[in-house]
């Protein structure tokens, strides 16, 4: 379905961008990789997902912490592949506390990578697909970009400015054939909830598979993480035509969460 369409999937070393990277690779998008890991590592990952889906795969390492990598990322995905159809602004980090002991690094860590490296992969990603008349951002947000947890006060404030954003994004971009729009998942089975499993295991007194459970049925009435592949089907369906006039959403995948 994507035909040869160059993806760049931030942070698609692990858990939600790697499953995004391999649906969309399995529709015939031509995948840049990217993450922490050094480029050796990284490129024998991209090895692996472009012999199992046939598809070309290329890696990029780059700290998304920093503006000027991030904007190298996407000029060498440009540089590479000689387009840029699709841009997936995925990668995350987490860390919870009060706000009263929040520690400062972590909360610019997180505003960074959660929120900042979208604004400048989108912004430089931007003129090439106006150029071409064709585009979709798509914004790995959270159930935390439309309502809060205790805790989770620098997540939530990242991802409810990427909402907002990407809701500013759409609508500049509605007449040049390119969409943004947010995914919102709820608890996702990634490496990304293993401190906050840890730690509701430890509370409650409870081994590490009850406490998976207990964490997902404290918030959402689906009692089951949400699969990878299933962000990954939603990022496909919001790549094809059907969803051409779907702009400026922020859609929950989220077990029930948020309709509560
Ligand atoms: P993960 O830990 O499995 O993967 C995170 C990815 O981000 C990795 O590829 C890592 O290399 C990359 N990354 C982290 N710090 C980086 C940095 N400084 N520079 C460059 N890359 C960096 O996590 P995940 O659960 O797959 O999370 C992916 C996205 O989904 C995140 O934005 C996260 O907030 C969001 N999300 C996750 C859940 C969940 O329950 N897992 C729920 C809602 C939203």
């Amino acid at each position: 379905m994507l035909n040869q369409k160059v993806v760049l999937v931030t942070g698609s070393s692990s858990g939600i961008g790697l499953a995004i990277a391999r649906t969309l690779a399995e529709q015939g998008a031509r995948i840049m990789m990217h993450g922490l890991e050094a480029e050796a590592e990284g490129n024998d990952l991209a090895e692996e997902l472009a012999t199992e889906t046939g598809a070309e795969v290329r890696y990029c390492s780059a700290n998304l912490m920093q503006p000027s990598e991030v904007e190298r990322l996407v000029d060498t995905t440009i540089e590479q592949f000689g387009r840029l159809d699709v841009l997936v602004n995925n990668a995350g980090i987490q860390y919870t506390a009060p706000v009263s002991e929040f520690p400062a690094d972590k909360w610019d860590a997180i505003i960074a990578i959660n929120l900042s490296a979208a604004f400048h992969a989108t912004r430089r990603a931007l003129p090439l697909m106006a150029r071409n008349g064709w585009g979709r951002i798509i914004n790995i947000a959270s159930v935390h970009g439309l309502v809060a947890s205790a805790e989770k006060s620098a997540y939530c404030a990242a991802k409810h400015g990427l909402v907002g954003f990407t809701k500013v994004v759409a609508m500049e971009t509605a007449e040049q054939g390119i969409t943004a729009n947010c995914i919102c998942p709820g608890w996702t089975d990634t490496p990304l909830l293993n401190d906050q499993i840890a730690r509701f295991a430890e509370q409650h007194g409870q081994a590490v598979e009850d406490a998976r459970l207990g964490l997902v049925k404290a918030k959402a009435p689906y009692p089951e993480m949400v699969q990878p592949a299933a962000i990954g089907a939603l990022a496909l369906y919001l790549c094809s035509d059907a969803a051409k006039a779907m702009t400026g959403t922020a859609l929950p995948i989220d077990g029930g969460w948020t309709a509560h």
